[in-house]
């Protein structure tokens, strides 16, 4: 089926990278009631919309959660408090916390009679024991289970599509469950300690062009692989699996498997500049390899992400820089 433009939308933890994103999107697409809600003030939401209705609400708070949810048919739920390997290996009580936006954005689906509900689960859930060589095979959604997830923000993701799942199960409501694997793109955290690894190293890249120092600290030995997905194809695989049918969690990511050390290769030849790697091997790095198997959403939805990471990065990278520039020129260290 195909999601109806006049139904009114609620994307929770709008202010946010991904859902900022995807309420551009819907607002582009002709959805004419979209909601966004979200616990920081919005002078801090990474894109205001001001065709949205933008309500700073904290959705771990059931009243807030309910006055979010009411009246709306479609219900995306990216409220989650998270980061990069630095932010989630440090605060794992914090990143477990967010099972009360996610339990309350359920309970205030079901009881406010929406029709879908979207959970924004992760590749986090996969066992860390299928993820510790560079030459791991991609992951399968099957294997999630027996359960050894990232610890803390795995477990609670885990335990967020679970219950999503009962609820279509038990209840009226239709969630459907995407495993986002690494999400990257403009409008994203690119400094602070939450960023992930695409905007640190645009970053650490523009720094050593910008201050001329040529050198770039890297977590770990720079041989652990990864695949990146371009945000455009996070928020199309978004809005195509929660128009399906699909009950089953599907992993939403690109399948291009790089090293961290090719990933720098590509934004250094942006500058045309060859830095000197300082790696950092106590620095958190996370699973030693980790790729997504694109098999099922291939099967069920006949789309896989597939935007070059190439083509990606070049935008990540001047939308960062341009950031920095900014700061720079507003006497900010950057
Ligand atoms: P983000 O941190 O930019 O956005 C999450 C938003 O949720 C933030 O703006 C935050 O303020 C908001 N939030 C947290 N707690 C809240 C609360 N109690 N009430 C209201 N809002 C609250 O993160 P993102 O990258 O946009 O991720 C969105 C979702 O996708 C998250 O659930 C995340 O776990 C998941 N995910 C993201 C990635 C990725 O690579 N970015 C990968 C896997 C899964």
């Amino acid at each position: 089926m195909a999601l109806d433009t006049s139904a009114p939308v609620l994307v929770a933890g709008g202010g946010g990278f991904i859902g900022g994103a995807l309420a551009a999107e819907l607002l582009k697409r002709g959805f004419s009631d979209v909601r966004v809600a979200d616990v920081k003030p919005v002078d801090r939401w990474y894109q205001v919309h001001d065709a949205a209705d933008n309500r700073v609400l904290d959705l771990s708070e059931k009243a807030d959660a309910y006055e979010a949810a009411e009246g709306r048919q479609y219900i995306f739920n990216l409220a989650a408090d998270m980061g990069g390997m630095g932010f989630i290996e440090n605060n794992k009580a914090a990143c477990m916390l967010s099972v009360l936006p996610t339990t309350f954005m359920l309970m205030a689906a079901r009881d406010q009679g929406a029709e879908r509900l979207f959970y924004a689960s992760s590749a986090c859930v996969y066992p860390g024991e299928r993820q510790d060589s560079p030459e791991i095979v991609a992951l399968r959604e099957a294997e999630a289970y027996p359960a050894d997830p990232e610890d803390g923000y795995g477990w609670e993701k885990l335990f967020g599509e679970r219950m999503a799942r009962h609820f279509s199960e038990d209840y009226a409501l239709k969630s459907r469950i995407a495993r986002y694997h690494n999400v990257y793109g403009p409008y994203g955290t690119w400094d602070g300690g939450r960023e992930k690894a695409p905007a640190a190293i645009c970053r650490k890249v523009a720094d050593a062009v910008l201050s001329g120092t040529g050198r770039i600290e890297i977590w770990g030995d720079g041989q652990q692989t990864r695949s990146f997905m371009y945000i455009d194809d996070c928020v199309e695989g978004t809005l195509r699996l929660t128009a399906s049918d699909v009950e089953e969690p599907l992993n939403i990511g690109s399948s291009e498997l790089v090293t961290i050390n090719q990933l720098v290769d590509i934004v250094e030849g942006f500058e045309g500049v060859t830095l000197e790697r300082d790696y950092k091997l106590d620095a958190p790095q996370g699973v030693r390899g980790r790729n997504s198997d694109n098999a099922l959403i291939q099967e069920k939805l006949g789309w896989e992400p597939s935007i070059p990471l190439r083509e990606g990065m070049r935008k990540t990278y001047d939308w960062i820089k341009q950031q920095m520039l900014e700061k720079r020129g507003a006497g900010v260290s950057a």
